[in-house]
């Protein structure tokens, strides 16, 4: 995913990123945990995007995946014609970081508004364009090189009743309220969303969230 970053996304972008500003580069690494994003460093001028490891081995079931922002972007955007498989999110991954570089450089990356309308133009130009396709195809083929099978069989999501029987009081969760990531405990599984609440601040703050938006938190 880091090299289909760089080759792909990267390469043919990186004359227009340097005109917004002079010597930005990018760094790409893989993390140990679920954390995946785009970060730009003004000191250093630059923008490291990090794929987190469980997150890849999440979006390898239709269970664990279905919590995640690619997963709705697919279904809910039509990118790869809604389809949902493990190539197409890595794929989509890939992009929706890369979307969050463009935005920075186009300087529409603010507080309390990550994933905005800019965010989107720039995503769904990658898709538009060809791009997210070169990029699918290209982790195919590397990862058919090394011998690892990204199957891109469609994924068959569980019923919304299957998914009500998923949750119970108590359970650690994470979603993201599509500005950041919150982590709290479901106090009660409702017909259609989890109550879940969350200390901030030294406050508890009570959430209703849809089913399909909560993942599982990773134990400590
Ligand atoms: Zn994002």
């Amino acid at each position: 995913m880091c090299q289909a970053t760089r080759d792909i996304l990267w390469a043919p972008a990186a004359s227009w990123v340097r005109k917004q500003n002079q010597c930005a580069g990018l760094v790409l690494r893989v993390g140990s945990g679920q954390a995946t994003y785009h970060r730009y460093d003004p000191r250093k001028k630059q923008h490291l995007i990090t794929y987190g490891a469980r997150m890849i081995a999440a979006k390898h079931q239709p269970e664990t995946a279905q919590g995640w922002l690619s997963t709705r972007e697919i279904r809910s955007r039509g990118y790869f014609e809604g389809e949902v498989s493990v190539l197409n999110l890595l794929a989509h991954t890939c992009c929706h970081e890369f979307a969050h570089l463009l935005q920075h450089s186009a300087g529409q990356r603010h507080y309390g508004s990550v994933h905005n309308r800019h965010f989107y133009e720039a995503l769904d130009e990658l898709h538009h364009s060809g791009a997210a396709n070169a990029t699918r195809l290209y982790l195919a083929e590397q990862a058919s090189g090394c011998g690892i099978e990204l199957s891109a069989g469609p994924f068959e999501f569980p019923s919304p009743a299957a998914e009500h029987r998923h949750w119970q009081v108590g359970d650690s969760v994470v979603f993201d309220d599509g500005r950041r990531e919150i982590q709290g405990q479901v106090v009660r599984v409702n017909r259609k969303t989890c109550t879940v609440t969350v200390s901030q601040h030294a406050r508890i703050l009570r959430y209703r969230v849809p089913l399909s938006l909560l993942r599982r938190a990773a134990a400590a």
